[in-house]
């Protein structure tokens, strides 16, 4: 990765290591030549900055959808929260603006299309088969499995699913990300590749 452009990701904020940042790199840049890579959970583009990256190289496109309204951990009183995004006018988290100045800053906004929508509003929306599909959203059972349903069929073989925060041991953190992963899995149709840190990442078949 370029160094310029792998110094304004590490500078994003967001909650993704660098080394994760750099597969995610990789892999849209080997899957956006099978169709646009899709990120699910923007927030304020520190994903969107490596992804972006990589799509922007194989000449691909990066679809960054996210109602901005932040997840249950961002919320006023959670433990994520920043004031810093809080809306006062509507009363809400605003992680939009953080996004746009993240995608300018990197050059990406031929690139990176944000998409201010729920993920299955979204999803009804995205008909072309994909080549990457990035899961970071909602971190509730509910908010998981709408994101895998939803967009995991839509992967074009050969293209990728990429999950973050995934927790082999329940005593270290929420086990959605990781039970749609062991669906995903168990349906046969994708092959496991290596997992950096907590992001895993399969294969269509
Ligand atoms: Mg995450």
């Amino acid at each position: 990765m370029d160094a310029k452009m792998h110094a304004i990701a590490k500078s994003c904020k967001g909650f993704l290591e660098d080394d994760e940042g750099l597969r995610l790199y990789e892999l849209a840049r080997e899957a956006a030549v099978l169709g646009p890579v899709v990120e699910i959970g923007s927030y304020c583009g520190k994903s969107s900055v490596y992804l972006g990256c990589g799509a922007r190289e194989a000449g691909g496109a990066l679809l960054c959808i996210d109602h901005h309204r932040g997840s249950e951990e961002h919320q006023p009183g959670e433990e994520y929260h920043d004031p810093e995004l809080f809306d006062e006018h509507v009363g809400l988290l605003d992680s939009l603006p953080e996004l746009r100045r993240s995608i300018a800053d990197a050059g990406l906004e031929d690139t990176a299309v944000p998409i201010v929508a729920s993920s299955p509003r979204a999803a009804e929306i995205v008909a072309t088969p994909v080549g990457m599909v990035f899961i970071d959203g909602g971190h509730s059972e509910e908010a998981a499995s709408t994101d895998y349903e939803s967009w995991s069929g839509k992967i074009a073989s050969g293209g990728i699913l990429a999950i973050h925060d995934l927790f082999p041991n329940p005593e270290e953190g929420g086990q959605a990300p990781i039970n749609i992963y062991r669906r995903a899995l168990a349906t046969e149709l994708f092959d496991e590749l290596p997992t950096t840190g907590t992001l895993g990442a399969l294969r269509r078949r």
